[in-house]
């Protein structure tokens, strides 16, 4: 049965994300563009969004289907086999790491998919959406750099609409909670500025607390060996039981991360939980996630400052701008690539 070859991550049985005598922090090892990617992957990037779901314990099955898309007479003509299949969200993923102006092709493929079979979910992501989750994510080695001026391609959001915005987004936060008091949780550290700002926009009665989360790549720290899993490595100070919780984010790209605090702070009891993100990367979700309050919808490109990092960077500026792609284009893989786990995986070539 398809579902029983379903790559679910295992605590025990696989390696860990970061070797045993992880003492010095982990910088992803360039590797030559030659390497092949390990079977049964076709490419590099396959093998690093395999182990990016698993890190956040999202099961996943490698091409398990193909779909016919075109018919001459009877016959196909033409199969289109996705990527991935995440069972417990139902979505395809098509991964193309070709360059942005050859996609055509495969756009033709997942439009035709869509109008022949359309309860079908399928998501495509590009080179670059490959690359800024690279970006997000594979650079744990917190080395605090000069800020490079010209890394920036254009402001986004100046400070003035930020103001605006964070002050209207307040309001409404005041209105709809009228009666009660809150607590504010960040997550940290993306959301400091932001936080800071929205908590004194609010009219009413409120509590700030703090969690942390590892985010894929996370270095670890001493030599203990750390589970290959996504974890909260701050936890919040106070009980939240009872009390109406607003969760404050800077971004929601995938939702990955949010689908797992959302989980972490609902085991807790709250009497509500909200969703206030500054900045939303709608089409790029990967699981549904519930946003309540949205600051702005952001366009799919990697967005620093106002508390938003590139390697730890950039945080300090007043706006939010977007960081030009060649700053994070030449990234490495996620990781070095030995101990990738693949021998469970479905595999229908
Ligand atoms: P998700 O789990 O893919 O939704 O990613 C959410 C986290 O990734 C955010 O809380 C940020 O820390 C980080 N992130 C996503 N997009 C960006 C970006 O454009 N700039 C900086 N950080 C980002
Ligand atoms: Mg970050």
């Amino acid at each position: 049965m398809a579902q029983d070859r379903v790559n679910a991550p295992d605590w025990d049985g696989r390696p860990s994300l970061v070797p045993d005598d992880a003492a010095a922090p982990i910088a992803p090892l360039p590797v030559p563009s030659s390497s092949p990617a390990p079977a049964p992957f076709a490419h590099q990037a396959e093998a690093d969004f395999a182990e990016l779901l698993n890190f956040y314990r999202i099961p996943w099955l490698y091409e398990p289907t193909s779909f016919a898309i075109e018919w001459e007479d009877d016959a196909v003509t033409e199969m289109f086999t996705p990527d991935f299949y995440l069972p417990d969200q139902d979505l395809y993923v098509e991964l193309t790491t070709m360059k942005q102006s050859l996609v055509t092709k495969k756009n033709r493929k997942v439009r035709r998919l869509r109008e022949l079979y359309p309860d079908l979910q399928i998501k495509l992501l590009y080179r670059r959406d490959y690359q800024q989750l690279v970006a997000q994510y594979g650079y744990g080695a917190l080395e605090i750099t000069e800020l490079r001026p010209e890394d920036i391609d254009r402001i986004l959001v100046s400070p003035a609409e930020l103001h605006e915005r964070v002050v209207a987004l307040g309001e409404q936060i005041s209105h709809d909670y009228a009666d009660r008091t809150v607590v504010l949780v960040g997550v940290l550290k993306g959301v400091t500025f932001f936080l800071a700002d929205l908590a004194r926009a609010i009219t009413r009665p409120l509590a700030i607390d703090y969690l942390a989360v590892a985010g894929y790549g996370t270095p670890a720290k001493g030599r203990s060996r750390q589970p290959g899993a996504v974890r909260i490595i701050k936890d919040l100070d106070e009980e939240i039981v009872g009390q109406h919780v607003i969760l404050v984010e800077d971004v929601v790209n995938t939702g990955l991360s949010l689908a797992y605090i959302l989980k972490h702070l609902k085991a807790k009891k709250p009497a509500s939980i909200a969703v206030v993100t500054l900045l939303d990367k709608v089409d790029k979700r990967l699981v549904d996630v519930p946003l309540d309050y949205v600051g702005f919808p952001c366009p799919n490109e990697f967005v620093i400052g106002y508390g938003l990092d590139y390697r730890e960077r950039y945080r300090n500026l007043s706006f939010l701008c977007v960081l030009k792609s060649e700053a994070y284009e030449q990234t490495a893989p996620l990781r070095p690539r030995e101990d990738v786990v693949v021998s469970e995986v479905a595999h229908t070539k």
